[in-house]
């Protein structure tokens, strides 16, 4: 009874633990402290905080707990990419991707470090058809202390915590379908007593849920913005994105017009090629028509293909084609190598275990379980 009730410091921003530790008689100057052993060190448990006298130790482990995801599994690739299969707290699991270098595209301070690619949401609700976490539905969203925990976790187990490292909103799940956490999780990862994660090296992958993207239009700390595009007429990407049949290509891209831009970053549009779907010369040329007047470049991602996703991948001459449209027009274009494919860590092959060896009637009912 008393453990479930007791407050979770991971879901708290720094000011926040501080009116907690405020409410519960102590001192609020040790939330830095506790912040600090959280996310820089990776210590979890009160009683390892060693610069906290063991009184007030004892005090905190009776007044609140530290939920901390717990690695379930990890696989390494041969290409040094590495998938974390999480458990949360209430027994659900997610995936999380460490990959050694910056997924080409990504506007981020600094290319060639480490990207750590996290999930804002067990499954996905979005249901685009050539993604398998789509195809899993959603189960529930991510609290802004599973989203933060997963860097938490991953970079202390790969004992990088104190490097300078990119964070892709690219797992499991649609974050601007989950605003409120996903935005509370970059600012507990960004504030100096923390990892201190800069915006600028945190980038969120959206299919464009508008009115949540005009809302990130207005905050004060803003990531690198990615959009899922995927197609370039409305037909088309109401077949291939569902959301567009909401929420409309153009509307989109007028979004994408208005959205306020620094000096020097630019929206990555995010493309996957489906050979004979989306992968045609008329398709590069529309595409370039779409973004005039927009300050982006593309991403081509060409798909990974996955058993029960009734689409194939283009070749690479096809790819190239279609790149060289692009960029002879003017449009920066970059093809996204696809990492870690043989342990299905690649974009779109997330869905967690429970899910994968089910079937769709079985994976219902799991969904069910958990309203
Ligand atoms: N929900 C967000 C972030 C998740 S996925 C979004 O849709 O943007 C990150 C990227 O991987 C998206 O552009 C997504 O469309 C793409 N993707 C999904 N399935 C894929 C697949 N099978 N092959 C290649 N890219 C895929």
């Amino acid at each position: 009874m008393h453990t479930t009730t007791r407050p979770n410091v991971a879901d708290m921003e720094l000011h926040e633990l501080e009116q907690a530790l405020e409410a519960a008689g102590t001192q609020r100057f040790h939330a830095r402290q506790i912040f600090r052993w959280m996310h820089k060190r990776g210590v979890t448990e009160f009683s390892r905080m060693s610069d906290l006298s063991l009184e007030l130790r004892a005090q905190l482990d009776a007044a609140f707990r530290i939920d901390t995801p717990d690695i379930v599994r990890l696989d390494r690739s041969i290409d040094g990419t590495t998938k974390f299969l999480l458990r949360l707290a209430d027994g659900r699991q997610i995936e999380s991707v460490c990959i050694p270098e910056a997924i080409a595209g990504q506007d981020s301070a600094d290319e060639g470090r480490l990207t750590f690619c996290i999930s804002t949401q067990v499954g996905c609700a979005m249901r685009c058809a050539f993604c398998l976490t789509g195809n899993m539905g959603i189960d529930r969203n991510l609290t802004a202390g599973e989203i933060a925990g997963q860097v938490r976790v991953l970079a202390r187990e790969l004992h990088v915590i104190g490097a300078r490292f990119n964070i892709v909103l690219m797992g499991m799940g649609e974050p601007l379908h989950n605003y409120d956490a996903t935005m509370k999780a970059l600012r507990i990862l960004g504030d100096e007593h923390g990892l201190a994660v800069s915006p600028r090296r945190v980038t969120l992958s959206t299919v464009g849920v508008l009115p949540a993207l005009e809302r990130l239009a207005t905050e004060p700390l803003m990531p690198n913005l990615a959009i899922s595009l995927h197609a370039t007429t409305e037909d088309q990407r109401d077949a291939l994105v569902p959301i567009n049949r909401k929420y409309g290509l153009k509307e989109l891209l007028d979004a994408c017009r208005r959205f306020p831009l620094t000096r020097r970053a630019r929206i990555t549009f995010e493309y996957v090629m489906l050979k004979d779907v989306n992968d045609t010369p008329a398709d590069a040329r529309r595409l370039v028509a779409l973004l005039s007047g927009i300050k982006g470049k593309v991403n081509l991602l060409p798909l990974n293909e996955a058993p029960g996703i009734p689409f194939k991948r283009p070749d690479d001459a096809r790819v190239n084609a279609f790149a060289k449209i692009l960029s002879d027009r003017g449009v920066t274009v970059s093809v996204r190598k696809s990492r870690g494919r043989d342990i299905r860590a690649a974009c779109g092959q997330l869905i967690t275990e429970t899910a994968r060896s089910r079937a769709p009637g079985q994976r219902l009912a799991v969904l069910m379980e958990g309203l």
